[in-house]
């Protein structure tokens, strides 16, 4: 007799799909005959830099450990974070990409009778963790593609647990200010956990940075979660953080794998945390782009979503899919994201120039063949 496997997974995981990441290059590659270095991939805001070289050499001096366990507490890389960051290492939870913090946090806070807040078009892992635990995900209508707080804080009842708040938001680049968090946070009851996902908090710069560590004094509810996946540029090697109330931190490490974290992202990491100047290449490169991609949207006259990320979504129209297509013919790999319910928009991260160039003309291209295909069939 044959057994239904789908019926014996938990309830939660029947009905999960998995997350869709953004497509490999190698795969473009292998389905066109192309090779892998004529494609440019703006599609998972990656930094377009590379990695530090910081991080390379640190990276070839932690080889010879391979044959040893990563050292489970991540002591020097929780030191260097605690040194820029002004907390303590006991407040720090580390994890094999911010995901994995996001993940340990649910499982921890969350069970099946809890009810889970995050907003419209939020980040995809949200849910996706709220519904593998069997917990109800309340998804809070967006305002202007942003979280709405107030509705939000509205949608708190006696069974939420959790709130998350991606600030800035992906994929829509949307970002509240210090005082908008500060006011959020004032309005949700003190035994409601507030994750505040900083993914691209480094992107943020003067008078627009909202720092939510500062707030974790007054807020002990919160949980801040940043990564060296985006402006930091170790994407690859898996590696995350958060910031929390020592107390909270304790919880989280009683459910984290004990080596989450391998040790040549634990190197890594440690050692690019000192090369400031690599960051501010980073954001200089993503501040320069950004505008080099508004420009030629607004020359198209294509509407796109303000972003203070390394991406930005454009809004292309109903025939997005068919755009997509035509861009992975010309290998350029963006990302369609019609699976967070915005089927017109297209994310594409910031690249270098020669590779927004690229970009630009392989959308303008596409959209030319479509223009031209739809006369044809008018005449
Ligand atoms: C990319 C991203 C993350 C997580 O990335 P990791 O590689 O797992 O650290 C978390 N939150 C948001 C909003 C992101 O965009």
């Amino acid at each position: 007799m044959s057994i239904d496997y789908q019926s014996l997974a938990v309830k939660g995981v029947q009905a999960l799909s998995p997350y869709q990441p953004g497509k490999p290059i190698d795969e473009l590659a292998r389905e066109l005959g192309l090779r892998p270095d004529s494609i440019i991939k703006l599609a998972s805001n990656e930094n377009p830099l590379g990695p530090s070289p910081k991080a390379l050499t640190a990276v070839r001096e932690a080889l010879d450990e391979l044959c040893r366990y990563p050292d489970g507490n991540g002591f020097e890389l929780k030191q260097a974070l605690s040194v820029r960051y002004g907390v303590m290492p006991a407040q720090i939870t580390l994890g094999n990409g911010s995901n994995d913090v996001l993940e340990v946090i649910t499982r921890c806070f969350a069970d099946p009778a809890s009810e889970v807040v995050f907003s419209q078009y939020a980040f995809a892992v949200y849910p996706l963790v709220t519904q593998a635990i069997g917990a109800t995900g309340v998804s809070v209508p967006a305002r202007d593609y942003g979280h709405d707080l107030d509705a939000m804080a509205d949608a708190v009842t006696d069974r939420t647990k959790l709130v998350f708040v991606a600030n800035p938001n992906n994929p829509t680049g949307t970002v509240h200010g210090a005082g908008v968090i500060e006011a959020f946070l004032e309005r949700i009851p003190a035994h409601v956990l507030v994750v505040l996902d900083e993914a691209y908090c480094e992107y943020l710069q003067g008078d627009g940075y909202v720092d939510g560590v500062s707030l974790l004094e007054r807020y002990p509810n919160l949980i801040v979660t940043r990564t060296f996946s985006k402006a930091w540029g170790l994407a690859s090697l898996r590696v995350g953080y958060s910031i929390s109330s020592p107390e909270i931190a304790n919880i989280l490490n009683r459910v984290r794998q004990p080596f989450n974290v391998d040790t040549l992202a634990l190197s890594a990491a440690t050692a690019v945390l000192d090369d400031e100047d690599y960051l501010q290449r980073s954001r200089q490169v993503n501040a320069e782009g950004m505008k080099q991609l508004e420009a030629a949207f607004e020359h198209m006259g294509l509407d796109y979503i303000p972003s203070a990320g390394n991406f930005i979504a454009v809004d292309v129209g109903e025939r997005a899919a068919d755009i997509n297509q035509l861009l992975l013919q010309q290998g350029v790999i963006v990302r369609p994201i019609a699976g967070y319910g915005m089927p017109g928009h297209l994310r594409v991260s910031i690249g270098l120039p020669e590779e927004n160039d690229r970009f630009i003309e392989s959308l303008a291209r596409a959209l030319d063949s479509l223009a031209t295909a739809e006369t044809g069939k008018g005449a």
